[in-house]
């Protein structure tokens, strides 16, 4: 039974309709609901969405971040992960290495590698694949989601390979499924002012399309808190929205609230806690084809992160063990977190702990 939600604001109970009817959101409504400071209504009715779909299940995963190379040749305004060749903290791991620093790290239980890494043009296509194929033999029975669209964007340019070979040829060597980074704000105006050196809104969504069409289910993000406007944020959201129709290969939305230390991207503050919440809840009443929607406690920590299982997140991420990206960008949280405290988190929220595997095959209840 839904709970009264009281407002007197007749564009919020036009949406509290659409909502309970299962009537889709439009631009219109998504607009006005970031306009709108009534975080509660707004959390509450992404609650009712979310316990749909979901119910009281919670997700999470053992997993491990691997970054195979540093080095990058793009110079995105937000990034503080990326280094030249050569110069002091950059690296290029092979497979070996890869597996020796895995041996030191892994903790039982991990079954997804969570890879990603910088656009290193100082080695060929092929090395990307060896990596994969390093890993996939050493360790067969953990799923490895590798790359982002962009990388599968970089690596068609440096092999001259299509989209569909370049994932046909990962595909052989283990991949499985693709992670979300890459999407940032899906706008050219955007992506101009942030100085994104990377792969295009067209380039992003068609290699999710390809990798959809190839069988894989894929991730998908959104980073937000720079310079974007609310009403651009929304339109990310309907574009993800629109491929999801068509192609339904995305597992789950990852809005990635910006880290602050930036100043070649002029971001001084972290977004606001009210902010971070309102974005998922929006997020989840807007993507009415998507089944789960991640609060990422890297970027948020922990405790919002506990308060967002209210207001429509279904879905806590999972144990990373060594996260460096958004430290290397100044977030304040742990690197990775342990399954207890996961669990404990989860509980604490009154929510039922379920471990999954990567496609969100339950692997164990923890009641
Ligand atoms: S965000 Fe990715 S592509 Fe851009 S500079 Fe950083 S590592 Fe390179």
């Amino acid at each position: 039974m839904n709970v009264a939600i009281p407002t007197e604001d007749k564009q919020m109970q036009d949406i509290i309709e659409k909502v309970r009817s299962g009537e889709r959101l439009t631009r219109e409504d998504g607009e006005f609901l970031y306009r709108s400071d009534d975080l509660l209504t707004i959390g509450q009715l992404a609650n009712e969405a979310n316990m749909r779909k979901n119910g009281r299940k919670v997700y999470f995963i053992e997993n491990m971040s691997l970054y195979f190379t540093n080095v990058c040749e793009a110079h995105c305004a937000f990034c503080n992960f990326r280094k030249d060749k050569g110069e002091e903290g950059s690296y290029t791991l092979s497979g070996a290495e890869m597996i020796e620093y895995v041996e030191q790290h892994i903790h039982p239980g991990v079954r997804e590698f969570h890879i990603v890494g910088g656009h290193n043009n100082h080695v060929p296509f092929q090395y990307y694949v060896d990596s994969l194929k390093a890993l996939h033999e050493r360790y067969p029975d953990i799923t490895l989601k590798a790359y982002t669209a962009a990388e599968i964007d970089f690596f068609s340019r440096i092999s001259g390979l299509s989209y569909r070979e370049v994932l046909e040829e990962l595909m052989k060597a283990g991949l499985k499924s693709l992670t979300g980074g890459g999407a940032e704000i899906l706008s050219d105006e955007y992506r101009k002012k942030m100085k994104v050196d990377k792969a295009d809104v067209s380039q992003y969504l068609e290699v999710h399309r390809t990798a959809h069409n190839l069988g894989l289910r894929t991730h998908t993000t959104m980073l937000y808190g720079s310079v974007e406007k609310h009403a651009d944020r929304i339109n990310h959201m309907l574009q993800i929205r629109e491929l999801q129709d068509e192609t339904n290969g995305f597992l789950v939305f990852i809005p990635l609230s910006m880290q602050p230390i930036s100043p070649k991207a002029g971001i001084r503050r972290r977004n606001s806690a009210f902010e971070d919440l309102k974005t998922i809840a929006i997020s989840r009443l807007m993507l009415d084809n998507f089944q789960h929607i991640k609060a990422y406690f890297i970027n948020i920590g922990t405790q919002l992160t506990q308060v967002s299982l209210t207001m429509g997140a279904s879905d806590v991420h999972g144990t990373i063990v060594k996260e460096r990206i958004s430290h290397a960008a100044g977030a304040l949280t742990p690197e990775g977190i342990t399954r207890e405290d996961l669990i404990w988190l989860v509980k604490g929220a009154g929510r039922i702990p379920i471990e999954r595997d990567t496609f969100y095959n339950e692997v164990k209840i923890y009641e």
